[in-house]
């Protein structure tokens, strides 16, 4: 079969790129091996944080009293009812996909796991499909690296966690970083007792160290049990469960559990894709190696999304495909170095992180300032109750423009985007000093925040 365009997977690139080629009055195939909206919708950010509204509504619920709110009887969380809930979103959300397809003119799906057989051929099914533009979107999957003894335990990974309807009594998870720590609070809140053994001397650690402690702290303080610096793992099976133990450094210490989730991060799904009979290229760690303009190697190949390397979360995949769209068929110039990195840890409560980390600039060299406060100065934090974590900027003490920010409390998810639009406008930071916030906000302190500017020694 002949198109014009043809994508592989229906994360979140493919879909729209697919429905704007399709728009364009070009012959496109979509094709996808599984599920259709790929891992946000099915196992990723869409389910995970529809059980973290969950885990939040009991948390809320067992703490009503501090706001003189009267709860009868014990809060007990009923698994199977949140896994309802769960799936009802998501399928909300794949049944929008089919629609939208549906209603699409010039866009065939097909089912299936595509291959290359060329730089224009590809094999899916029993079928041979051609086109001179092929577009990739086939994003990545949980890898379970630097663990012995997986093979003789049954354990989770985030797909396989959504499956899950009933309370672990002790869930394991092995990784402190993003996922791993949103799983953590969620089965604490839902009711497990839950133990983080992170391989790093600190979790998050690719965040600074002050907030990596503070996350630490507000996930205590939970009754989350942590095993850090736990560098040589082993796991097997315990009569009661599964078996953690780590051997080196501190000696042997070990943690038996009922449950077992790994969440040790992600590899790209481009081992089987049959990239070496198109003559595209990938690096080491075999992500597909592409231009600013997400262009691999081979003309009329373009690569989107986190199995490019160039970004790990959906917003960063749906904007390789505003690149994509922007730079083939508006012939407007968009390119991946324009982005600023942000992304959000949805514990409650959330960081909301934009730019720089205080090590990255340190490590830049440059002249800059810090501000820094603690969220019991916010007011809407106070009347909330809420007032766990603290607020951090860091200016160019010369251009005056923001270089990065950290706001891990209530709503730092989404300050942290008046932040971003500031540095997208490359505007300094004094116009949002002297702009008039609303009254009781969180973003009503950041000017507040911006007054205490001091330089980073
Ligand atoms: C637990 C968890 C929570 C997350 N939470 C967030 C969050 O809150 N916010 C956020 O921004 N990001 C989050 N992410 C990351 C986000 O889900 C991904 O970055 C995003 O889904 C990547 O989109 P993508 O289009 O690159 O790939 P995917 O969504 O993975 O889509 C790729 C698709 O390609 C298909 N495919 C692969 N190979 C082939 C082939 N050969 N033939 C046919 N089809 C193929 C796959 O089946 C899949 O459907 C989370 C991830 C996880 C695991």
């Amino acid at each position: 079969m002949e198109f014009d365009a043809i994508v592989i997977g229906a994360g979140q690139a493919g879909p729209p790129l697919a429905v704007r080629l399709a728009g364009s009055g070009r012959k496109t195939a979509l094709i996808e091996r599984k599920l259709l909206g790929g891992t946000c919708v099915n196992v990723g950010c869409i389910p995970t944080k529809t059980l973290i509204a969950s885990a939040r509504a009991a948390h809320v619920a067992r703490n009503a009293s501090e706001y003189g709110v009267v709860v009868l009887g014990e809060t007990r969380v009923d698994m199977a009812r949140v896994k309802a809930r769960k799936d009802a979103v998501v399928r909300e959300s794949i049944e929008g996909l089919r629609t939208w397809f549906a209603k699409t003119p010039n866009l065939t799906v097909i089912y299936g796991h595509a291959r290359f057989e060329g730089p224009k051929r590809l094999r899916v099914n029993d079928r041979t499909l051609e086109a001179p533009d092929i577009f990739l979107d086939v994003g990545a999957r949980a890898a379970a690296r630097g663990i012995e003894g997986l093979d003789s335990v049954q354990y989770f990974d985030n797909s396989s966690m959504m499956d899950v309807d009933f309370l672990p009594e002790h869930l394991l998870i092995v990784g402190g970083s993003y996922i791993g720590l949103e799983f953590a609070q969620m089965y604490r809140r839902f009711g497990s007792r839950v133990t983080v053994i992170e391989m790093g001397p600190r979790l998050i650690g690719r965040e600074d160290e002050d907030v990596s402690a503070e996350v630490h702290a507000i996930l205590e303080r939970e009754g989350i049990e942590f095993k850090l610096g736990s560098k040589c793992l082993r796991v097997s099976r315990d009569r009661t469960g599964v078996r953690v133990r780590n051997s080196c450094e501190k000696g042997d210490e070990e943690v038996t559990g009922s449950h077992l989730l790994i969440a040790t991060g992600r590899i790209p799904n481009t081992s089987d894709l049959g990239l070496a009979e198109a003559g595209v290229a990938t690096d080491e760690r075999g992500f597909i190696t592409v231009d600013d303009e997400l262009r691999t190697n081979v003309p009329g190949i373009w690569a989107l999304g986190e199995a490019n390397g160039r970004g790990a979360f959906t917003h960063t995949s749906y904007n390789d495909y505003e690149i994509v769209a922007a730079n083939l068929l508006d012939g407007d110039k968009r390119r991946v170095s324009d982005r600023i990195a942000i992304y959000a840890l949805f514990i409650d409560p959330p960081l909301g992180r934009v730019g720089m980390s205080e090590a990255e600039v340190r490590k830049s060299g440059r002249k800059a300032l810090v501000a820094k406060m603690p969220m019991k100065r916010v007011g809407r934090a106070r009347e909330r109750g809420e007032t766990q974590g603290f607020m951090k900027v860091l200016v160019d003490e010369e251009s005056k423009h923001f270089l990065g920010a950290a706001l891990l409390g209530i709503e730092g998810d989404e300050v942290i985007h008046s932040i971003a639009d500031l540095m997208y406008a490359r505007a300094p930071y004094t116009v949002m000093q002297r702009a008039v916030h609303v009254h009781p906000t969180v973003s009503e302190l950041v000017p507040t925040l911006l007054g205490k500017l001091e330089p980073l020694k």
